[in-house]
């Protein structure tokens, strides 16, 4: 980084990079990122690792809203080759080799098998030429090539698939973030480390302008105290609430968000379930749906239903999981899956680009970045976007910012970075086994599914108090360390933020109910929690429970 000199926030933040999560901000930040999802994380990340002052704020937790409600697939898209979306499976699939590479532990190649009937929509050879297409813009990849299968292969991929009508299938592989949460942490935790602020549990309530340009933002802290921070620019990542934000400039732009709500349910495994993912065609309406094997679990989804209500109220229609099951019992006919077999369900906003009255599913999903000058200059607004991109539109929009900053000159470094826990597998298994026996294997490879090679900073808590090696959770073997870990290491406030966003214990088929006392046992031995306190605690974790596991 030479040539021009840095203006000296910048300056300041190449030479303290000690900066703790919650101090206090005094000169005018480069850059303010509003929204914890991917978008704003992957941003604060890309802008703190170029040396510009960043602060990233978030309402809630960290990945506490549409990015968690996702499929979790980190892929090309394949559906929207029928759209001519060339460009933007090129750049996804690009984006898919660089995850592997660059988050090992957090996202895996996934075989994908496409069932082909006499009734389906997409023949076999339609389906072929698109994954022979796919396979083409997938540029330096690195897991197999699509293959065409016999109906008799099919069924050896997936016994339970019916029968009547079968021709074949095709087999392809895409990638998988089973716990997005934990890439979204990585991501702010990779932030912070480079310099960048984290502010969870902080609402922006207003965008403070100086004349016609953005100078910072009114914050509302948990508990309800207001502050102000400057800053020289403002992303508005906040995801489907990026509308609603802007209502609070004396002259809002029309509305630039169309969002769509996409329902998933989670079932057990179920009587002839496939090993593969599927990629099943709906035989009522045509659409696409996946069947996915996930975290020991099967996630069946999705929806596209324009839904205009509030992002924090949107919840699943009983008609939706009615749905998602009857199409799954049509292609799974030994399934024996009834409302009962929901385990729970989720729905989230896509935050679209406002597109008419278009089909839903033909919707761009490409991100657009937009400038609000000349109304408000120095302020952009994310709309749209898949995780898959997230690196690339984070780094697409920190280089417009740099370019305002008059620092055209940094240039994006992480496509060439590990996230934090990037590593190899045997070694950390090996290092865990070797250093703390207390820890059983299926505790082991759960501390690598989650933290990669950061595992074994969680494990060395062990060395303070044995009892920390004891498993939390029976479903994910989470142990106690984690809670520890997760509120003094990782921006966790909440019990809720530990068990659902951190430790991953919240996912499983009982969604945290028996992890919850003793992580409340660990946070009241280890920190001093009250009972006042460890009954907040608890009231939160049931609410989030509650949500997950109503019916529609
Ligand atoms: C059903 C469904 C399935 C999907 N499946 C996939 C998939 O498999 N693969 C894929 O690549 N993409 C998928 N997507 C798309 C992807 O999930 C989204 O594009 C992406 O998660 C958007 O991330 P984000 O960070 O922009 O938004 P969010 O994750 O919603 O984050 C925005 C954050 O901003 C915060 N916020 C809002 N207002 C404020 C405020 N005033 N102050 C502070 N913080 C605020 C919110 O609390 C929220 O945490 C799917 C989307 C849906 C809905």
């Amino acid at each position: 980084m030479s040539g021009k000199p840095l203006p000296d926030s910048a300056h300041q933040q190449r030479t303290n990079k000690t900066q703790e999560p919650h101090a206090a901000v005094t000169r005018p930040l480069d850059l303010l990122v509003i929204g914890g999802g991917i978008n704003g994380a992957g941003i604060a990340r890309d802008a703190a690792l170029r040396g510009l002052s960043t602060a990233l704020v978030e309402q809630d937790d960290l990945c506490s809203a549409t990015t968690r409600w996702s499929s979790r697939l980190i892929h090309g898209g394949l559906r929207y080759l029928e759209y001519g979306e060339l460009g933007l499976v090129h750049e996804s699939l690009r984006e898919r080799e660089l995850l592997f590479r660059n988050a090992p532990h957090l996202v895996r190649p996934l075989p994908l098998l496409i069932p082909v009937y006499r009734d389906s929509r997409r023949g076999l050879s339609k389906i072929s030429f698109g994954l022979w297409v796919y396979d083409m813009l997938a540029t330096g990849r690195s897991v197999p090539g699509y293959q065409r299968l016999s109906r008799e292969e099919a069924l050896t991929h997936a016994p339970g698939l019916a029968t009547d009508g079968l021709l074949g299938a095709a087999l392809y592989h895409d990638g998988q973030v089973p716990f997005v949460e934990r890439l979204v942490v990585e991501n702010a935790l990779a932030a912070r480390e480079a310099g960048a602020t984290v502010l969870t549990h902080t609402r922006v309530s207003r965008l403070l302008l100086y004349g016609r340009k953005v100078c910072g933002v009114e914050l509302e802290e948990e508990g309800g105290r207001r502050r102000e921070l400057a800053a020289r620019s403002v992303i508005n990542a906040s995801g489907p609430w990026v509308d609603r934000l802007l209502h609070s400039l004396p002259r809002p732009p029309a509305r630039l968000m169309g969002p769509t709500r996409g329902t998933h349910i989670v079932l057990a495994r179920f009587p002839g379930a496939p090993q593969a993912g599927c990629y099943l065609e709906a035989r009522s309406d045509g659409r696409p749906f996946f069947v996915l094997p996930w975290n020991g679990l099967f996630l069946v989804g999705t929806t596209d239903i324009r839904d205009d209500t509030d992002p924090a109220r949107v919840r699943p229609a009983a008609e939706e999981s009615d749905y998602l099951l009857r199409e799954l019992a049509g292609i799974f006919p030994k399934a024996g899956l009834s409302p009962a077999s929901v385990l729970y369900r989720y729905a989230g906003l896509r935050p679209l680009p406002r597109q008419g009255r278009r089909f839903t599913g033909s919707i761009t999903r490409r991100h657009q970045l937009r400038h609000h000058a000349p109304l408000v200059r120095g302020l952009y607004s994310v709309i749209g976007g898949k995780i898959t991109t997230y690196r690339s539109l984070a780094e697409q929009a920190v280089d417009r910012v740099c370019r305002q900053l008059g620092l055209g000159q940094l240039s994006g470094t992480t496509g060439g970075t590990p996230l934090p826990g990037a590593g190899e597998r045997s070694a950390v298994l090996g290092e865990l086994a070797a250093r703390w026996p207390a820890l059983s294997a299926a505790s082991g490879r759960h501390l690598w599914e989650v933290y990669g090679s950061r595992a074994p900073g969680v494990a060395a808590l062990i060395e303070e108090d044995p009892a920390l090696a004891l498993p939390i959770c029976p479903h994910s073997h989470a142990v106690g360390a984690e809670v520890l870990f997760a509120l003094q290491h990782e921006a966790a406030m909440h019990l809720d933020d530990v068990l659902f966003r951190r430790c991953m214990a919240g996912l499983s088929p009982d969604l945290g109910a028996a992890a919850l006392e003793p992580a409340l046992a660990v946070a009241a031995r280890h920190l001093g929690w009250d009972a006042l306190r460890q009954a907040a605690e608890r009231a939160r974790c049931e609410g989030e429970r509650a949500l997950l596991s109503a019916p529609g």
